[in-house]
């Protein structure tokens, strides 16, 4: 925090979020929001939009309204919030009359910084709101729910269009994770801003890696699934199914499997769903099989892959959809798998979806993204309006180039055995035919007469719909949906079959893993040893803190995410902080946090940095050996540049451990009387020291508080 002046966006983000940077474009937007201005932000999902609007609220005097579509997305924005020791609240429809009254009454006072709020709420209560609040900024969240071109259309939305008619003055930022043109011009339009500035973020999310799959029959896709979910027992993971049924029927076999998940989707009632939702936040159901119903509510940092179970729609909805996972910025894996049968449905469903045309053509392109043989990173971004001049080397594409073959033989065959099958069957028929096969339909139609049966018979079935699904994307044939999914030989599939053009085909190579490339480094170490898993003090060092991180959660009644994030869980157990200073060091910790849960995870790391590394001094026997040599507490801190709290944590922890020391000397008869009391108050809860400090009117400093209790208890 020294390089840092109060007051300015990058000192707030270091004391509230504990981060030393902002990501791109992060302080031009604050910048343009503090000067007044209408702004539009267009950031992926993950990108981290909040702060753009967060910091400013904190920044400026008065209130933030912030408009937000989902109650439970409202409910985790300021949970994660008042986890950062930020004053924030919300109004909607799941507060009683009463607790309602106590939001409005502390917004009056001015002490809640962020108000979240329903947009029909908004709109409703607007006059009130306003005259009652002194309301400086608005921010509207999900901005693309306004355009009905969009996928998340929210009629409620529409009407946020008074808020500039009604308070010309006061500044909007709009915020959405979908940058297409169309929505981008149409937020600006019905929202009235008033010459934006519009911040167009790169979409890039370097840290996930991109994997396509295909060819695979459903239990070795299945299989492969559970290899995979089984060399991460710890980590969470969505996936994403097209229907209601595969959901459960996947949960279903990874619970049979012996893996905890869930299913998700439209079909539960309300309370089942916001239950595997909550189960999922707090990571007590790891997995979850969903549909796309279960999107925009998921807040949680520490999604660590997403697999799409079949082929998604379009490319808009599997970019968001992978975009949950890794928001704390680790490498998290994306896996998507597709097969001629997910083509078959989807086609059927875009047209009769009565948009025929556009939504074909979105899934033409997401099939032509899942066939691709060039950086699938690069064909992503290039989708979205994004030049990306280099390959990204995170996606199995980069790690793994395909090989080219000359196919034309491989094709003639195909186109071949179509034509003499008069363009009438699907492809499972043409690949029994080609292969040869007995079976008694083909006799009887007589298909084994024809002179292209049996002649593919060198290449698998599996093998065979590969090939098929590239020439459906290279256009030599086409798939007649309106015919039973018939086969049907396109003009240019003709020139090919006639010798007039050449096929080029991409080689098929059997199963193997993209992955984030540590965890591929990890799964080799392991194959090495080929022992069975043995517990690094390292793992139990991060097993203990995530229990501790999974307690302190509970009691604080908040995802554990929200306690603090993996990224930093990673640094605590890579640094091994030993006092407050080397806490607040690391990224995304704060003193908020240190003061709440400092003593605890000092007490895991104290512990761990004997057994990881025994010759480390015990940073509180120093403190400890300094006291006995004379020195004040004061002294002490200055000589170490610690703080005074530190000290005393240092002394309280000797003491716990049977040093030789008089706490009574630091803390009165008096005080210790005091906290005694209102931890009866509190109905002996010691877990928390906020309450009993809030409880103590903030007359005893927490320091003290802390000295009280290892007295009591002792
Ligand atoms: P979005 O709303 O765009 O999906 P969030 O605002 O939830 O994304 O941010 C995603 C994650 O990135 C959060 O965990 C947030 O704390 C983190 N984050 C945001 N800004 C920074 C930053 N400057 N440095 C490090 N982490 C950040
Ligand atoms: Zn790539």
């Amino acid at each position: 925090m020294e390089n840092t002046i109060p007051n300015t966006a990058a000192y707030f983000l270091k004391k509230h979020y504990g981060y030393d940077s902002f990501r791109p474009l992060q302080e031009q937007i604050i910048n343009c929001i503090l000067l007044g201005r209408d702004t539009l932000v267009l950031m992926p999902t993950g990108g981290g939009k909040s702060l753009c609007f967060q910091i400013p609220a904190l920044m400026l005097s008065g209130i933030t309204l912030v408009v937000s579509p989902l109650i439970s997305l409202m409910k985790d924005q300021v949970d994660a919030l008042q986890a950062n020791g930020i004053e924030a609240a919300y109004l909607n429809s799941s507060l009683s009359y009463g607790e309602e009254a106590e939001v409005i009454k502390d917004c009056i006072s001015g002490s809640t910084k962020l108000l979240y709020i329903a947009p029909e709420r908004l709109v409703n209560a607007f006059d009130t709101l306003v005259s009652m609040l002194d309301v400086r900024l608005i921010a509207i969240d999900e901005a693309h729910c306004i355009s009905s071109w969009g996928h998340d259309f929210r009629p409620e939305y529409t009407q946020l269009q008074m808020i500039k008619e009604k308070m010309p003055h006061i500044p909007i930022v709009a915020l959405t994770a979908t940058a297409d043109k169309v929505t981008r011009k149409d937020i600006i339009t019905q929202l009235n801003l008033q010459n934006p500035e519009v911040f167009l973020a790169s979409f890039n999310r370097q840290n996930l890696s991109l994997s396509v799959k295909t060819g695979m029959r459903e239990k070795e896709k299945l299989e492969e699934i559970i290899y995979f979910i089984r060399e991460r027992s710890t980590e969470s993971g969505i996936i994403y199914c097209m229907s209601r049924k595969i959901t459960e029927k996947v949960a279903e076999v990874l619970n049979g499997n012996g893996i905890p998940a869930k299913y998700y989707h439209a079909g539960m009632s309300a309370n089942d769903r916001s239950q595997v939702q909550e189960e999922f936040s707090k990571d007590e159901t790891p997995i979850i099989c969903a549909t796309i119903a279960f999107g925009m509510g998921i807040d949680k940092s520490n999604v660590r892959w997403i697999m799409h179970y079949n082929l998604p729609k379009n490319i808009e909805g599997y970019y968001q959809e992978i975009g949950r996972a890794g928001r704390d910025g680790l490498p998290s894996d994306t896996i998507l798998y597709y097969s001629l049968g997910d083509i078959q449905l989807l086609t059927k469903f875009a047209v009769e979806s009565g948009q025929a045309e556009l939504n074909v053509e979105k899934l033409q392109r997401i099939q032509q993204f899942a066939e691709a043989d060039v950086c699938r990173r690069r064909m992503l971004l290039s989708y979205f309006g994004e030049a990306y001049a280099e390959n990204c080397g995170n996606c199995d594409v980069c790690q793994n180039p395909p090989k080219h073959f000359d196919g034309t033989v491989v094709v003639q065959k195909a186109l071949s055995a179509i034509k003499r099958l008069d363009e009438k069957v699907g492809f499972n028929m043409l690949i029994d035919v080609i292969r040869g096969s007995h079976r008694q339909e083909i006799i009887n139609l007589g298909y084994d007469k024809i002179k292209t049966y049996g002649a593919g018979s060198d290449i698998s079935t599996t093998n065979w719909k590969q090939y098929l699904l590239q020439m459906l994307n290279l256009g030599f044939i086409e798939m007649a949906y309106d015919e039973a999914f018939s086969l049907k030989v396109s003009d240019l599939g003709k020139e090919v079959l006639f010798g007039k053009r050449k096929a080029e085909l991409v080689l098929i190579r059997n199963k193997d893993f993209t992955v984030s490339k540590e965890k591929t480094k990890d799964k080799y170490k392991e194959k090495e040893k080929a022992i069975p898993k043995a517990v690094s003090p390292e793992e139990h060092f991060t097993d203990e803190l995530r229990k501790m991180r999974r307690t302190l959660a509970s009691l604080e009644n908040v995802p554990p995410y929200m306690i603090f994030n993996d990224a930093v869980l990673e640094e605590i157990v890579k640094k091994q902080p030993l006092n407050e200073a080397q806490f607040l060091e690391i990224s995304g910790f704060t003193q908020f946090k240190f003061d709440r849960y400092g003593q605890e995870l000092l007490a895991i790391v104290r512990k761990h940095t004997r057994k990881i590394n025994p010759a480390a001094v015990s940073t509180q026997a120093e403190s400890f050996r300094l006291f006995q040599q004379g020195l004040s507490p004061e002294q002490i801190a200055q000589k170490r540049n610690l703080g005074i709290s530190t000290i005393f944590s240092h002394f309280a922890a000797a003491y716990q451990e049977g040093a030789d020391i008089d706490l009574t000397q630091f803390v009165s008869n008096e005080e210790c009387e005091k906290v005694e009391e209102a931890v009866a108050a509190l109905e002996g809860d010691i877990s928390k020291l906020k309450p009993i400090f809030e409880y103590l009117k903030e007359e005893i400093p927490y320091h003290k508080i802390r000295l009280a209790i290892t007295l009591m208890e002792n």
